[in-house]
């Protein structure tokens, strides 16, 4: 269980360092915002002041996908694809969140797009960091690299929402944008970190800005990528 640092009132954002008491003691409220050691906590101006919360995952996903990247096996294959994917699609947020942001959310929106899917935030979201003058390029994807990322977002989707638990016919595979194990075996330990780590790589080359501290060294120069064209 992960441990609380923090809480707040939800009702009169009353600050309580440590496991909460039941009731708030300045209003009797007993609802409470709990944060763990994870989150980052911003407060705004105002009385009662706003008080801001987000949970930055980004470099635990990558935790998560290094990890997995070490196990050749096909099960770690399917961990490593899904946390490789949520690495991408935590990172960007991340980034602009702490690097553009702060706190506010319409600025978040503006550049996220809201519900925007992890595929064209992607695309969008560093053209409209560019255009705003806030890194100095769009990253260039280059052919090989938009298929692989492509692959493994539909490798992610069919795992993640259960079309490899589909029946399917034998000889009639083509037909239907199924991920079957021959294609988690195929694909090399490793080689799904490695496309995301390579789009996270043109993004801060192409915007001119330093990869975080926490990407490990030989994480920042491209690897092979062991993953076979079928
Ligand atoms: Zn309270």
């Amino acid at each position: 269980m992960t441990r609380v640092d923090e809480a707040y009132c939800q009702s009169c954002q009353y600050q309580h360092i440590g496991e909460p008491p039941t009731k708030c003691p300045r209003c009797g409220g007993n609802a409470w915002a709990l944060l763990t050691s994870v989150a980052t906590v911003s407060v705004l101006g105002g009385d009662p002041p706003t008080i801001v919360v987000s949970q930055p995952l980004a470099r635990d996903w990558y935790d998560d996908a290094r990890r997995e990247a070490g196990d050749s096996s096909i099960e770690a294959r399917r961990r490593e694809i899904l946390f490789a994917v949520c690495l991408a699609e935590c990172y960007l947020v991340d980034w602009v969140r702490d690097h553009v942001a702060n706190a506010d959310s319409a600025t978040m929106q503006r550049y996220m797009g809201a519900g925007d899917m992890v595929r064209r935030r992607w695309t969008e979201t560093p053209e409209r960091l560019a255009a705003a003058g806030l890194i100095r390029a769009v990253p260039s994807i280059d052919a090989e690299l938009r298929e692989r990322w492509d692959a493994l977002l539909t490798f992610r989707n069919a795992l993640a929402h259960g079309r490899t638990s589909w029946p399917w016919e034998v000889g009639r595979l083509s037909t239907i944008s199924a991920l079957t194990l021959l294609d988690l075996e195929r694909m090399g330990p490793g080689a799904a970190l490695e496309v995301v780590l390579r789009l996270i790589r043109a993004f801060h080359t192409a915007g001119g800005v330093a990869l975080p501290e926490w990407i490990r060294r030989d994480d920042c120069v491209e690897q092979p990528l062991v993953w076979p064209k079928a």
